[in-house]
């Protein structure tokens, strides 16, 4: 089988073909650096740490761009808002750069918490003005853009009268001329549609740059288009990002850099649905933004507790990326419970020893967990499904439990397949998924006991039962139990 991946562009499935194996190019929106990382950061930068891992995974060498918005500028809800960075300096009265280096620290941290792999060049907007100058000039050259009273707008209709303006989003242009209401600027488009290119900077803003159309800041789509040309080329594999980011910011991208490079910029478009939060949408209009440390901490009306960055990257895996995902206090105990499970499942299974009478005992059985194991390379090939894997991985835990209890024995399964599962368990869970165990505290402390349990071993084995009693009760002492299992085994458990 072949990797198949969603296009937005063509709204189908489309085998992936990089245009210049074994390299791939993938750039992903990064986040605008105005504020703490929320639950809206979480899923998109997971999501593609996924298409990151298994494409790694598949062999492919892939340079991973990942910008930081930092100049201040960006749209909600496809309104120019204010530069948000600006304003919050002001009152605080610090320099921009200090809470752009704030913020950019705190997401960094975040990711980190969540286990994704770090992008192997994250640009930043202000790192980049003169390339995004560059750009603009192209286009007003090439007659796509116009400039008034030190502002560039892109010349949408223009566009769209040679070009397939909306083939990302399906949006038309009379579409937009409904949608939009009072813009910043409106009065200086020649058309509602029109987006700006380069802002002209009012005197209270902070963040300004010297441009030939006077001092300003650029607009928020041309950063990104800007950057993935310098790092990825003209056109490159895979551009991802949120849904939220389909229209304008990716119709816009689109629009700019054919111009620029005459040539589609993009081969694969991928984005990933939104999430939403007791079933709302997620925004500050409904009152439930969760920042991310007060998803950690539980420090947020919404949560009866905090939850590990493991848990909520195990419960966005669960469910498939271009589904729309519900994020809820139940929904977060439960994806606890199963992630202690599976990973609880993982650690027996490493432990388990291979029966020397070499099964399998029951072939049936064999060749469902074989069956199983086998299915999931053509999930993850079909467009990522993260889901349908883990589903598969909760089949195969009561056999993995079962051998452990000594309610079957290890000769059920044959130790070719024993092997197989230890293999595929780890290369999955851990390499694919990026998942790890709740507490990584939890794994060190685990290794030190896995320590202690063969000493305590060798000590019984001797005869010492001074040893080996004090070791049991000096960790009891401290609220680890450890057990003698019925075949000679120790485990141990913290209470
Ligand atoms: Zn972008």
């Amino acid at each position: 089988m072949a990797l198949k991946i969603y296009n937005s562009l063509t709204r189908q499935k489309e085998v992936f073909r990089p245009l210049n194996p074994p390299y791939v190019g993938m750039y992903v929106c990064g986040p605008t650096v105005s504020g703490e990382s929320h639950l809206g950061h979480a899923r998109p930068y997971i999501t593609f740490d996924i298409v990151y891992r298994y494409l790694t995974h598949l062999g492919f060498k892939v340079r991973y761009v990942r910008n930081i918005t930092d100049a201040g500028h960006f749209e909600e809800e496809g309104r120019q808002a204010e530069d948000k960075i600006s304003k919050k300096a002001i009152l605080e009265k610090v320099e921009p750069m200090e809470l752009v280096h704030k913020y950019t620290s705190l997401f960094h941290w975040a990711m980190r918490q969540f286990n994704t792999i770090e992008p192997n060049i994250e640009p930043t907007a202000t790192g980049h003005i003169v390339e995004q100058i560059q750009m603009i000039e192209q286009i007003l050259e090439a007659g796509y853009g116009y400039e008034v009273n030190g502002s560039v707008y892109f010349d949408v209709n223009k566009y769209a009268a040679s070009h397939n303006y909306g083939e990302l989003s399906g949006r038309v242009v009379e579409d937009l001329l409904e949608t939009t209401r009072v813009l910043e600027g409106q009065d200086e488009k020649r058309n509602k549609a029109d987006f700006a290119l380069w802002k002209a900077a009012p005197p209270q803003h902070i963040m300004r740059w010297k441009s030939p159309w006077g001092e300003g800041f650029p607009g928020w789509h041309i950063e990104c288009s800007a950057m993935a040309t310098k790092y990825l080329g003209p056109r490159f594999d895979i551009h991802g990002g949120g849904m939220d980011l389909l229209f304008p910011h990716h119709e816009s991208e689109i629009a700019q850099s054919t111009i620029c490079n005459h040539v589609s910029p993009v081969k694969y478009w991928i984005h990933n649905n939104i999430i939403t939060i007791n079933g709302k949408k997620m925004g500050k209009s409904y009152n439930n933004v969760i920042k991310l440390t007060e998803m950690f901490s539980g420090n947020h009306p919404l949560l009866s507790q905090g939850f590990h960055p493991m848990t909520i990257r195990f419960f966005i895996l669960q469910t498939h990326y271009r589904s729309t995902l519900d994020f809820s206090n139940e929904a977060l105990l439960a994806a606890e419970k199963g992630l202690r499970r599976l990973w609880e499942a993982y650690e027996s299974l490493q432990n388990l020893s291979p029966d020397p009478a070499d099964g399998p005992g029951d072939p049936d059985l064999e060749l469902k967990i074989n069956g199983l194991l086998s299915a999931l390379d053509g999930f993850m090939e079909d467009d990522f499904n993260t889901a349908k894997v883990l589903a598969n991985f909760f089949e195969v835990i009561p056999t993995i439990n079962a051998i452990k209890d000594l309610v079957l024995p290890a000769s059920i399964l044959s130790s070719q397949t024993l092997l197989r599962m230890k293999e595929v368990f780890h290369e999955y869970l851990e390499n694919i998924l990026g998942l790890q165990s709740l507490t990584a505290e939890e794994g060190k402390l685990g290794e030190v006991l896995e320590l202690l349990v063969s000493i305590r071993k060798e000590a019984k084995a001797k005869k010492d039962f001074v040893t080996s009693d004090r070791i049991r009760n000096e960790l009891s002492r401290i609220g680890i139990d450890m057990k003698d299992e019925k075949n000679g085994q120790m485990s141990w458990r913290m209470h």
